[in-house]
């Protein structure tokens, strides 16, 4: 579609970045763009009403890149999930393998009740590690699960398959 060639047109492939053998795509020139930027936060946003979400998680840092616009959009809440020790506020936290390694991130509890259903919005989707983490924060809090909507799934990586236990019938939306 011609969205979807716009937004790829857009993201610029990085070899060996940040190590050797990878590719990042990387979105910065998408951002740059005010046509390619509003029509991903349109699109976005349109995910978000239609899976009838009352707030939208975003992921340090890209995901608050993209979230916090989405969010204004569809007339949501927005709610951050940082790395670990970011949050001044009482937080859960969850813990979630790296390729070498693991990693932790958090969400003030206070943020999600369990009147809420939550969209989980991030630039790139990889191998899920962290999708995967911040549902189960958003389940952790008490809150619902309205689905994960990415610019970008890799899809090479398998994260899809990883999700889908976390998802638990909720949609994933790759743009
Ligand atoms: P995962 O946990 O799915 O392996 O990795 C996804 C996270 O790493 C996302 O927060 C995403 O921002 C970041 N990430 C992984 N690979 C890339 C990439 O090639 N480009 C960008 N922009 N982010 C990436």
């Amino acid at each position: 579609t011609d969205i979807k060639e716009l937004l790829l047109s857009r993201i610029r492939d990085v070899e060996d970045y940040p190590e050797q053998g990878v590719v990042f795509k990387d979105i910065t020139p998408l951002l740059a763009d005010p046509a390619a930027f509003t029509a991903l936060t349109d699109a976005l946003a349109e995910i978000a009403q239609r899976t009838d979400a009352t707030r939208i998680v975003g992921l340090e840092a890209r995901g608050f890149i993209l979230g916090a616009p989405v969010a204004v959009r569809a007339g949501l809440g927005f709610v951050p999930v940082r790395k670990a020790g970011k949050l001044p506020g009482a937080t859960l936290r969850q813990a979630y393998d790296l390729e070498y390694g693991s990693a932790e991130i958090e969400v003030h509890a206070e943020d999600l009740t369990a009147n809420d259903r939550v969209l989980v919005v991030d630039d790139v989707l990889a191998t899920g590690g962290t999708a995967e983490a911040a549902l189960q924060l958003v389940r952790r809090a008490g809150a619902r699960v309205a689905g994960v909507a990415v610019l970008m799934e890799l899809g090479f990586l398998g994260g899809r398959a990883r999700l889908a236990p976390a998802l638990d019938g909720a949609p994933l939306k790759a743009l």
